[in-house]
């Protein structure tokens, strides 16, 4: 049979077999942290931007604040074109903090032209892995010459450990469908303050070894040819959207 997975399937069954379970039982179960309409909020506009930033423009003098010009406009269309329920002085302050990071970035790997550094935003990917489809959506990937930066942005501290299996598999595809190095960063953004997060060859090596064999067992969880366990960090517990009904549901699936 085949499967088709997303990313959210996988970060689930990777930390919480039964979490993942229950997914598929049709159940709204998974790890819900930060503040999810302030990122809403910030992925659009910053979609919006990296759809819309102008032709050639040079990177001297002149194109000093053009970033945080573009990014404001982003801000204020989509502001006004939906309905959010977000502080907008808290967003904007998120939106300042990336701008000043691209803008930094363009300058450090002298980037002439910003639009040529935005390669892709919030698109959709469907990748073979371990004999399954995993489907997924980029926030950003930036060509900085050599390599393909993957970009990730989380409006929050990195209170829980739970990016890495996303931004491997997210690596594993931009390699895949590029044929290019890529480098994966993980932007938090909580307070208004950037704080990235690099995960290293080795970490990703590691990595894709455990998630290889975590999708092969999520085939034998839907099965039943294994049993899905509860997760072994229970502190993870309190992030889960279901950790009120977990026993309940665990009888009503396994009684
Ligand atoms: S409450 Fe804990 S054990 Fe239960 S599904 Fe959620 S993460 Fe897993």
């Amino acid at each position: 049979m085949e499967y088709r997975f997303s990313v959210s399937d996988v970060v689930s069954a990777f930390h919480c077999p039964l979490q993942f379970y229950f997914r598929k039982k049709g159940i709204k179960a998974y790890f819900r942290y930060g503040n999810v309409h302030i990122g809403s909020f910030v992925h659009n506009v910053l979609s919006v931007f990296a759809k819309e930033i102008e032709k050639p423009t040079l990177f001297n003098e002149k194109r000093e604040g053009y970033i945080e010009r573009k990014l404001y406009q982003a801000f204020l269309s989509v502001s006004i074109s939906k309905h959010y329920n977000v502080d907008f002085e808290e967003g904007w302050r998120y939106l300042k903090s990336i701008g000043a990071y691209f803008e930094n970035l363009a300058y450090k790997k002298s980037i002439p032209e910003i639009k040529e550094m935005f390669l892709l935003s919030e698109e959709s990917f469907l990748i073979r892995l371990a004999g399954a489809y995993i489907s997924g959506r980029f926030d950003l990937l930036l060509d900085i010459g050599n390599d393909i930066r993957i970009i990730d942005y989380k409006t929050r501290g990195k209170e829980i450990d739970i990016d890495a299996v996303q931004i491997a598999i997210y690596r594993y595809a931009v390699e895949k469908i590029y044929k290019k190095k890529a480098s994966p960063y993980v932007l938090y953004i909580g307070d208004g303050e950037i704080s990235e997060e690099y995960f290293s060859d080795e970490e990703y090596t590691e990595l894709m070894k455990q998630i290889n064999k975590e999708i092969r067992d999520m085939k034998d969880f839907l099965e039943g040819n294994k049993i899905p366990l509860p997760t072994p960090e229970r502190s993870l517990c309190r992030y889960c959207s279901i950790q009120y009904h977990c026993e309940e549901l665990i009888k009503k699936f396994f009684t």
